[in-house]
């Protein structure tokens, strides 16, 4: 911003502050500050207008149309031009709105004398929650100065708009309207299971009031201050095994690795030596990164995103003082709601308390979520407006299995809760009570049940689940979380720490499988346009052999004295899989010669994930000691569908005729040929899936941790002889899904499937 326009910003905010702090009147402050914005900035009349409910926006206050329209004028979020701004959250400049296409007349307003107009949106989370907008006379363009000015105005009247006073105000409007609000709302369920709990309200973000440093040295002193704390306090909270954070060391890991970002902290500092104060500094240098990346359908990079966000509200907490927290140790049973959360932001609360959580901006994908699954807590999200409706210390019902939270729930609804929240503590005792049995079909079939692992929590399920071994260890996720390539030394640690907890048992470690949806922070992504088919996986790591050679050198070194099992992801042909032993092979010659310990047994072998493979499964099958199906991307190159596209979930499904052609067709060839076949996609880990390929002949599966009890469940209660020949049958069946047949035989055959 030039400087005069830094003045003008200054000015319009000075007062805008004197404004607020004289009043305590919502209308009245209103309309004193859209009159004191219209004055300063030269126009003939200003709005300001309010999402109220999710499609509407109300005119709060206005200057130089019709006196008393205030509350009388609603607009449909996308009709005319402020419908668009927030619409669109994007700032709108028109030199003659009678020309506009968008524009809609509104008689009552008394809008015919202006024609240009500026309308900037007031984001907050990523959301539109209203507009501010000016208009003159004339017919003019305003300038990119006038923007940038409005913009740094409305970012302040938008923590005017969502603060706590006029939220009330907003609930107070609705109820002498006589509308209700909702009291049960239907979200996305993010992770299962139900809870109970008083509602804490997860306000990280602070109101960036005071945007331009009045000193510029104090506020660098005081972003490193801030900047040191947090990144001290992060450390430390990820020590903690009190907290419990051992349990989440690779995304916390990856979390604390932002955190200490230098190019983001050197944007930061940048803001503030163009003239910002450091909260203000932050909130730029984060808004610049969503300008920019908002729009990727990076799976990846939206996760940075959510993580970049939590970090700068952390941040900015930081440089306020804040304790975050404090407020939910009144309670025994929590509900944490929030905007957004990061995974860190979990660890400030007891977890052990958290009974659920309700996150609006929430996505399966999204850090918090996995961690919550894995901790085992209900998670609700996408309800919009949720997060303004429900005050701390309400109490709240969640239902994360169809995704309904419950504002103060009535007595019937809580009792129900209740009794969900006991069926489901019996049916886990019910599952750990099958440890100590044998995972045997009722007419007698032995079922190898394997363990996936990735993140250091999985490593918990070895001894609670009594698994046969690790058969499938994603070496990649030490890898993405991870702020370098992690050389042969830090490898053969992540190798070894997890050869010592399986002990005897048998593990399956898979070479680096990245590329696609697994990128790696420190390379960067060759923009491709179908990463899924594109250079990833086994294709990076045979091109970049020398990558490869030492993830070889690191397995051979960390089972030395042990059996080692390493096997290739995503082989298309033959070659492939020879080419990629064949450097094993020549590593271990190494070894030999420098006269290294070896393992006591190298056993090769492959993922079958892509199509080509299968049809030439006899030649691999010769050179290959075991295979072992991924069963995500199998299935995705099948049916040629996205496996992480929503809106394909439902087309396809792995429970037809088509794919158990194909998975029936594996594994009789395999066992023709002896070798030993598993299944490791997520196929294995769900009960009706696994009943269908163990009929089909697959005695081998591995699957979560989380999975295992209820898999387990299934096999002892399965007569596989006798559902040999429904399968035949079903084989045979066009249909798009057999997924009701098989749910229907397993009720009719007492066969559990939790
Ligand atoms: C699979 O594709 O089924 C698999 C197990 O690998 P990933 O999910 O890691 O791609
Ligand atoms: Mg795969």
């Amino acid at each position: 911003m030039k400087s005069p326009a830094i003045n003008q910003a200054m000015n319009i905010l000075r007062e805008l502050r004197a404004i607020s702090e004289a009043s305590h009147d919502i209308p009245e402050k209103m309309e004193k500050i859209v009159t004191m914005i219209a004055q300063q900035m030269g126009a003939d009349a200003s709005a300001c207008y309010v999402v109220v409910d999710d499609n509407y926006l109300e005119l709060f206050a206005s200057c130089g149309f019709n006196p008393g329209m205030a509350h009388k004028i609603s607009v449909p979020v996308g009709e005319g031009l402020v419908g668009e701004v927030v619409q669109t959250g994007r700032s709108l400049i028109v030199a003659d709105v009678w020309k506009h296409p968008s524009f809609s007349y509104k008689p009552d307003i008394g809008e015919e004398p202006f024609k240009s107009f500026i309308g900037v949106p007031l984001i907050r989370w990523h959301r539109a929650i209203g507009v501010i907008s000016l208009q003159k006379k004339e017919v003019y363009e305003y300038s990119r100065a006038e923007l940038e000015v409005l913009e740094t105005v409305a970012m302040v009247l938008t923590d005017m708009v969502a603060s706590e006073e006029m939220i009330d105000y907003k609930n107070q409007l609705i109820k002498s309207r006589g509308q209700s609000s909702r009291e049960k709302y239907k979200g996305l369920s993010l992770s299962k299971g139900y809870g109970i709990g008083n509602a804490v309200v997860h306000r990280r973000r602070q109101a960036v009031t005071k945007i331009f440093a009045e000193d510029k040295e104090k506020e660098l002193k005081r972003l490193e201050v801030a900047h040191t704390k947090m990144n001290a306090d992060l450390d430390e909270k990820f020590n903690s095994t009190k907290l419990g954070i051992g349990e989440h060391v690779d995304i916390l890991d990856a979390y604390r690795m932002f955190a200490k970002d230098k190019g983001w902290y050197k944007k930061v500092s940048d803001n503030v030596n163009s003239g910002l104060t450091a909260d203000a500094a932050v909130e730029r240098a984060y808004e610049d990164m969503w300008n920019r990346l908002s729009g990727t359908k990076d799976a990846y990079m939206r996760e940075r995103l959510h993580d970049l966000r939590d970090v700068a509200d952390r941040l900015i907490g930081y440089l306020n003082g804040d304790q975050i927290g404090k407020q939910a140790a009144r309670y025994e049973n929590l509900v944490v709601v929030a905007q957004t959360m990061g995974p860190a932001d979990l660890m400030d609360y007891d977890y052990t308390k958290i009974r659920g959580l309700v996150i609006e901006d929430g996505t399966p994908t999204m850090h918090v979520a996995i961690v919550a699954k894995a901790l085992g807590i209900p998670v609700v999200a996408k309800i919009n407006g949720i997060y303004n409706q429900i005050k701390n210390g309400e109490l709240l019902a969640l239902d994360g299995n169809e995704g309904y939270v419950y504002i103060r729930p009535s007595s019937p609804v809580q009792e129900r809760f209740k009794a969900k929240i006991r069926e489901k503590e019996q049916l886990r005792a019910k599952l750990a009570s099958l440890k100590k049995l044998p995972s045997k079909t009722l007419d007698g079939h032995r079922i190898n049940m394997y363990l996936n692992v990735g993140l250091a929590f999985d490593l918990d399920y070895i001894e609670t689940t009594n698994c046969d071994g690790i058969g499938l260890y994603r070496t990649e996720i030490p890898f993405m979380a991870s702020d370098v390539m992690p050389d042969v030394e830090r490898q053969i640690s992540y190798y070894r720490e997890l050869m010592d907890r399986a002990g005897n048992k048998k593990v399956v470690f898979r070479s680096l499988d990245v590329g696609s949806d697994k990128l790696l922070p420190y390379w960067s992504n060759a923009g491709e346009e179908n990463p899924a088919i594109g250079w990833r996986s086994i294709r990076i790591t045979l091109d970049r052999r020398a990558i490869l050679r030492k993830q070889m050198r690191a397995f051979l070194r960390a089972a030395e004295g042990k059996e080692l099992n390493v096997m290739f992801p995503m082989i298309s042909n033959y070659a492939e899989f020879e080419e990629a032993k064949e450097t094993l092979l020549i590593e271990l010659e190494k070894e030999k010669r420098r006269g290294n310990p070896t393992p006591k047994k190298v056993n090769v072998g492959l993922m079958i994930e892509v199509p080509s493979i299968v049809f030439q499964l006899e030649a691999v099958l010769k050179e290959a000691d075991f295979i072992s199906i991924g069963t995500n991307d199998l299935a995705q190159f099948v049916f040629a569908c996205d496996r992480g596209n929503p809106r394909l979930t439902e087309r396809y499904d792995v429970l037809s005729a088509p794919f158990l052609h194909v998975m029936q067709e594996i594994v009789t060839k395999a066992d023709e040929a002896g070798v030993l076949c598993s299944v490791c996609g997520e196929m294995a880990g769900n009960p009706i899936e696994a009943m269908a390929l163990i009929s089909l002949g697959y005695r081998n599966l591995s699957m979560s941790g989380s999975s295992f009890g209820r898999v387990k469940s299934m096999v002892r209660s399965l007569n596989v002889e006798e559902m040999e020949d429904y399968i035949r049958i079903l084989l045979r069946s066009n249909r798009r899904t057999l997924r009701p047949q098989l749910i229907s035989y397993a009720n009719d055959h007492g066969i559990e499937i939790y």
